[in-house]
C-alpha cells in the first residue's frame, strides 16, 4: 500500500476530517484548536462560508483559463483588487502558486531588471523550497543540506536579531547597528554594488524564528538600495493580508519595495501567490520568461477575492492587532514563571516562545516536547527558529478573544507539565 513520503510526517497528530474557524476536526469528532492555521495560509479560517461560496460559485462556471492564453473575469476582478491594497506604484502583477515560485520569479526579474548576478539574503530568512528558493534560504541547514551545488550569486548578510546576540549582551538596536555596517563590508568585499541586482528580505523572519525587523534597518536597506541602484524585494508571504496587525508586515517599518512577493493569507486556502512590481521594473522580464501553466487559477482568484472582502468587511487586519497583542502579552505572563522561556518574539499573529537551556543556548529538545504536548492537550501548534528552539502560534486572524484565552491555559496547563 502506497504511503506518505517519510518527510511528509505531520507534526500534529491529527486526521482532519473538516474544519470551521479556528477548529479543526477529527474523525473521533474531537475538536483541536488550531494554532497553525495551516502555515498561515487559512487567514479567514477554516472554511469560511464567504470563501466556500465564492469557490463552488466560480467551479461552475471556469475552473481553469491558463493566463497567457486568456484572460478571466476572476484574474481580471483580482488584479483589480489588489491594486487598492498593495503599495502605490506597484501596480504590475505577476501570479503563480507557491510562495517558493514567488521566491524564484522575485529572482528572475530581478536579475533580468538588473543585468546583474548576485542577490543578498539576510541570515535566518526563509523562502522556499525549489533549488532557487533554498539557495536563497538560511533558516536552517535542513532546508539547503544534501542537494548542493545550489544557485550561486547568492550572499548572506546579517538581519538584526538580538536573540542571535544574547551573548554579547546586544540589543535591537546593537543588532542593527551591526547588520548594517556588515551590509556595508559585503557591498564592499563580497558582492560590489555593481554586481548585487536585489536585497531579499522578509519584514518578520518566519522560519528563522518570528523576529521583527524595526524602522532604522529597512531604512538602511531602503537608503542602500537606492544609492546603488539596487532592488529591493521584500518576501511578505508569511508577513501579508493583516497576518501582523498591519495588512503588509512593511507598513511597521515605513518601507517600500521594489519587489513584493505574496501568497498564503491572499486566498483562505487556495494556492496562488505572486509578485508585485512598478510596470518599468516588469517591463524588463522578456515575455516567456515569466509564466505557468497554472498560475492565477480561476478558483484560486475567485477564492482570492472572497478573502480579501472577508479581510475587510470583519477588519480582521484589527484584530490580529489585538488578539496579537493578547496572545503575545499572555505568553510573555506564562513565560515568566519558567526559565526554560528565554523569549516571545512576533508581531501581530506571529507570535513564538523561544526555548533555551540551561547556559542560554538554543533549546529545541524542550520545543518539541511541549509542542507534542500542547497538541495532546488540544491545541495544535508548529515550531521555527533555526534550530527548531520555538514553538510558534499563528491562529486564523478570525480568532475571538475567548479562542486565545482558551489557548493561553492550554499552554499554561501544557508547560506546567513539560517543565
Ligand atoms: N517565503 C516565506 C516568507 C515563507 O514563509 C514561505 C513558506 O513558509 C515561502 C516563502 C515558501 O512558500 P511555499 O511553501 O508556498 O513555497
Amino acid at each position: 500500500m502506497a504511503q506518505l513520503s517519510p518527510q511528509l510526517k505531520q507534526a500534529t497528530p491529527v486526521v482532519a476530517t473538516h474544519g470551521e474557524g479556528v477548529y479543526l476536526y477529527d474523525e473521533s469528532g474531537n475538536r483541536h484548536l488550531d494554532f497553525t492555521a495551516g502555515i498561515g495560509v487559512t487567514g479567514t479560517g477554516h472554511c469560511h462560508p464567504k470563501v466556500v461560496e465564492a469557490a463552488q460559485a466560480q467551479v461552475g462556471k471556469l475552473i481553469h483559463g491558463q493566463y497567457t492564453t486568456i484572460m478571466h473575469k476572476p484574474l481580471q476582478e483580482l488584479t483589480e483588487r489588489l491594486s487598492g491594497v498593495l503599495p502605490a506604484g506597484l501596480d504590475s502583477l505577476f501570479f503563480s502558486n507557491s510562495g517558493s515560485e514567488a521566491a524564484e520569479a522575485a529572482l528572475r526579474l530581478a536579475r533580468q531588471a538588473t543585468g546583474r548576478p548576485n542577490i543578498v539574503v539576510f541570515q535566518g530568512g526563509f523562502h522556499g523550497r525549489t533549488v532557487a528558493a533554498a539557495s536563497l534560504t538560511t533558516s536552517g541547514t535542513k532546508f539547503r543540506a544534501g542537494f548542493s551545488p545550489l544557485m550561486s550569486g547568492v550572499v548572506v548578510s546579517p538581519f538584526p536579531n538580538p536573540a542571535h546576540y544574547r551573548h554579547y549582551g546586544w540589543d535591537v538596536e546593537q543588532a542593527t547597528d551591526f547588520a548594517l555596517r556588515e551590509l556595508d563590508l559585503v557591498l564592499q568585499t563580497q558582492s560590489n554594488p555593481a554586481d548585487t541586482a536585489a536585497f531579499l528580505v522578509e519584514p518578520v523572519l518566519g522560519e528563522g524564528g518570528y523576529i521583527p525587523g524595526n524602522e532604522r534597518f529597512f531604512a538602511g536597506l531602503r537608503e542602500r538600495a537606492d544609492k546603488h541602484g539596487i532592488l529591493l524585494i521584500i518576501d511578505e508571504v508569511q508577513t501579508g493580508f493583516g497576518r501582523t496587525g498591519k495588512f503588509w508586515g512593511q507598513e511597521h517599518f515605513g518601507v517600500t519595495p521594489d519587489i513584493q512577493m505574496f501568497a498564503k493569507g491572499i486566498a483562505s486556502g487556495f494556492p496562488i501567490s505572486g509578485i508585485a512590481a512598478s510596470e518599468e521594473v516588469m517591463s524588463k522580464a522578456w515575455p516567456g520568461s515569466q509564466g505557468g501553466t497554472y498560475g492565477a487559477n480561476a478558483v484560486a482568484c475567485a477564492a482570492a477575492l472572497a478573502t480579501l472582502e472577508v479581510i475587510e468587511e470583519e477588519n480582521l487586519v484589527a484584530n490580529a492587532a489585538e488578539r496579537g497583542q493578547q496572545l503575545k502579552s499572555g505568553l510573555q505572563a506564562i513565560g515568566e514563571k519558567y526559565s526554560q522561556v528565554q523569549n516571545v518574539h512576533g508581531l501581530g499573529l506571529m507570535v513564538s516562545v523561544e526555548f533555551s537551556d540551561a547556559d542560554g543556548e538554543p533549546d529545541g529538545a524542550t520545543s518539541a516536547a511541549v509542542h507534542k504536548a500542547a497538541a495532546e492537550n488540544g491545541l495544535l501548534l508548529l515550531t521555527n527558529g533555526m534550530y527548531g528552539q520555538n514553538v510558534r502560534f499563528i491562529p486564523a486572524l478570525v480568532v475571538s478573544e475567548e479562542q486565545v484565552d482558551d489557548a493561553l491555559a492550554i499552554w499554561e496547563k501544557t508547560l506546567a507539565s513539560v517543565l
